[in-house]
């Protein structure tokens, strides 16, 4: 469209054109009532075909499930305390008291005391760390670190006398602590931890060291400033009577005091620096620490996995350091739940700002007549509407995950610790480096205005980023999904069980591996597009491909390389498997979710969304299907069109769409909706 073509003829406004201008100019400075839930919009020519009827309210109880009433306790919460919501401009400094104040009022004032949960019911306390992210992500990020890593590795790595000792101090923020795992010269590579631990029978005491500059606990949360505790990664070393005089045990994690609990002085022995401003959640004090010669009680071993006994003997039921180091990361993964589970929630506000200012933002318009809504030009609908579906997608994908992982804490099965820990580094990864990629796509989808601090995307953005590296660097992770797709595989070869979210492997390797059809390779009817069997199985047979493919691959390759070279020889193609498996997985949980959907209304809504998810994944991927004639030309050419026409029938019912994330004004409460008190404030601050 030619943008001098538009609306009017600017030499010679008429009256109405005037009339709007001034109405226009006015909604940019007074205040307007909130945005009312579906908002009525008149809908151009282009936008008036059939239209779902959906109501948000029950699609949202759907989606919300039981927790709703703790998110919004905590919504009501901080909108009653303005003193406590984050302003636009503050220095790291307040940034970081602000944050400590924030998270001591939810647990004392507003009497959230999230550790129980943490045991009792996960997925609660999972919908607690996603509520406090969307009011600032600091402090989900501080919270997560108070209750997930340092209390988390207190319950998870340590046994019933820690549990007692230190329970009610996590809790009630007492002993405010650390996770102190990375080093300045690993993070990914925790096996390679220097940081020591060497027993002294004579005093019954570990002494914490750091060797070297490079085993300096670095980028450690809470550190800088609040931290009274840390639990320590470190290699136990226990004296022994062989010429070598020592032995080196493994990582084993230790509680360490770092600061005095009155005072709050550094304790002799410890260094702490802090690493400063950073680029987002600088609300969050991270910190570097260095140990000379610190001593600490034989019992603050978190001995769950292997003990040291009086006299020095090491006793653990798992035979080797790599059994014990693999069963002492798996307990973490709870932190990693987390972030996948708090990402998607970003994601969540991310798209609500950006559909709600789309569905009201005119810009050009056909000749004589009103400006269209930039959502009905087909373009945002194609940058959008697919990252609403996404969302829905990952909602459900992440709620299955919690609960994989809240019945891994209470059954200890074998098979699901290996389950959730794969499926948590998949989700992980995949979800939060496609809401960091949305943030961009959002802002810009809101053009200029996207880029005023007061709209939440710059710190947003900031602030999520990291989610891609922290608790496990995402590309890091997803080699550990397709290692343990390859394992599953071998497994399949040799009879072995298959686990859960794998077994349609075992199911159907055996078809997805044939040629495809000739015959469903050319079906190209609606029907047949938006059935989930056809969807689901587009899916698997891409990733069943690609799994057998890299296999064949890796095994000529070690032949002359060995492992390590053969890995890296497909590294990327490994990447590409294990993203198209979760992508399995998230289809296949989001089909379950719309097939048990009660409400028949939200039923047809979200299989609306559910499709265009799917439809939009093979589209982008459409190149890999034609490859092997899995979809024929006039097929692939009926997806593109049943693509568009279904971001289209979600455009109509994109409102009420992310009117059924439920988000608090608060947390949404950019100003570019144009609706709010904030954007007038806005506007008068910035000099009108
Ligand atoms: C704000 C912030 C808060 C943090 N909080 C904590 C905390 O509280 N406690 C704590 O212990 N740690 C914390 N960390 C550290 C964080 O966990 C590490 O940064 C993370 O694990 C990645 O390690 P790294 O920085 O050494 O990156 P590296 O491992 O050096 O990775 C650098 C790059 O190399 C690539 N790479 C590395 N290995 C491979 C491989 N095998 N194959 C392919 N590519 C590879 C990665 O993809 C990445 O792009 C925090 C970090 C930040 C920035």
């Amino acid at each position: 469209m030619n943008p001098n073509q538009t609306v009017e003829d600017e030499s010679q406004p008429s009256n109405s054109t005037v009339a709007r201008r001034i109405q226009r100019l006015s909604l940019h400075l007074t205040p307007l009532p909130p945005l009312q839930p579906s908002p009525q919009l008149n809908m151009l020519t282009c936008a008036k075909a059939s239209k779902l009827e959906v109501d948000h309210g029950p699609l949202s109880s759907y989606m919300r499930g039981k927790h709703r009433e703790i998110q919004e306790k905590i919504f009501e919460f901080f909108n009653s305390r303005p003193d406590l919501q984050t302003p636009i401009e503050i220095s790291m400094d307040e940034h970081r008291e602000l944050c400590m104040r924030q998270l001591m009022g939810l647990v004392r004032e507003a009497k959230i005391k999230p550790f129980r949960y943490v045991v009792e019911d996960p997925a609660k306390y999972f919908a607690i760390t996603e509520a406090v992210g969307s009011v600032d992500m600091s402090l989900g990020i501080k919270f997560g670190v108070q209750y997930s890593l340092w209390g988390g590795s207190v319950l998870n790595l340590g046994t019933k006398k820690h549990r007692d000792k230190y329970f009610e101090g996590i809790d009630n923020l007492d002993y405010p602590g650390c996770f102190a795992m990375t080093e300045l010269h690993h993070g990914s590579n925790v096996q390679g931890l220097q940081t020591t631990a060497t027993f002294d029978p004579i005093t019954d005491e570990f002494i914490i060291d750091t060797p070297n500059d490079g085993a300096i606990k670095w980028w450690i949360g809470n550190a800088a400033v609040h931290g009274k505790f840390a639990t320590v990664f470190a290699r136990l070393i226990l004296p022994t009577h062989d010429s070598k005089g020592v032995s080196d045990m493994g990582v084993h994690a230790f509680i360490v005091p770092i600061r005095d609990l009155k005072t709050n002085q550094t304790l002799p022995g410890i260094e702490i620096h802090d690493c400063g401003h950073k680029v987002g959640l600088n609300g969050v004090d991270n910190g570097a620490l260095r140990f000379s010669s610190v001593r600490i009680p034989r019992d603050n071993l978190l001995n769950r996995f292997g003990d040291v006994s009086r006299d020095g003997k090491y006793t653990s039921s798992l035979p080797t350091i790599n059994k014990r180091f693999a069963a002492t990361l798996g307990e973490l993964v709870g932190g990693r739940v987390g972030l996948a589970y708090a990402s998607v929630g970003v994601l969540k506000i991310s798209v609500t700002i950006a559909v709600r200012y789309s569905l009201l933002r005119q810009q050009f318009g056909p000749p004589k007549q009103p400006e269209v809504y930039i959502l009905d030009y087909q373009s945002h609908q194609h940058k959008l509407m697919p990252m609403l579906a996404s969302t829905y997608a990952f909602h459900f994908a992440t709620q299955y995950l919690v609960e994989k992982y809240s019945e891994m804490k209470k059954t200890h099965d074998e098979q699901l610790v290996g389950d959730v820990h794969a499926l948590s580094a998949g989700l992980k990864s995949y979800v939060t480096s496609y809401t960091a990629k949305s943030l961009s796509a959002c802002r810009e989808a809101c053009g200029g205005h996207g880029y005023a601090a007061v709209n939440r995307f710059g710190s947003l953005r900031n602030d999520h980023d990291i989610f891609q590296t922290f608790e496990g660097d995402n590309t890091v992770l997803l080699q550990q999904v397709a290692g343990d797709l390859l394992k599953q595989y071998k497994d399949k070869f040799q009879g072995g069980p298959l686990s859960v979210t794998w077994n349609y492997l075992r199911e159907s390797m055996n078809t997805y591996l044939s040629q495809p059809n000739p015959v469903t390779a050319r079906w190209e009817s609606t029907d047949h597009l938006r059935d989930p069997k056809f969807q689901l199985d587009a899916f698997r047979y891409r990733t069943s491909r690609l799994l057998q493919s890299v296999a064949a691959r890796l095994r000529k390759h070690s032949k002359t390389l060995g492992s390590f070279g053969a890995w890296n020889r497909c590294l990327n193609h490994l990447l590409t498997l294990a993203e198209s498996h979760i992508e399995s997985v998230i289809l296949a949980k989001f089909i379950d979710a719309v097939q048990n959907c009660p409400d028949a209304r939200s039923r047809a809504a979200l299989k609306l969304v559910c499709d265009l998810y799917a439809l939009d994944r093979i589209w982008k991927d459409i190149g890999t299907y034609r490859n092997v004639d899995y979809v024929a030309p006039n097929k692939a050419k009926a997806i593109h069109k049943l693509t568009e026409y279904l971001s289209f029938q979600v455009r109509n019912i994109a409102g009420e769409l992310i009117d059924a994330f439920d988000l608090p004004p608060y947390v949404t409460r950019a100003p570019i909706a144009m609706q709010s008190e904030a954007y007038a404030q806005y506007t008068q601050r910035v000099g009108f």
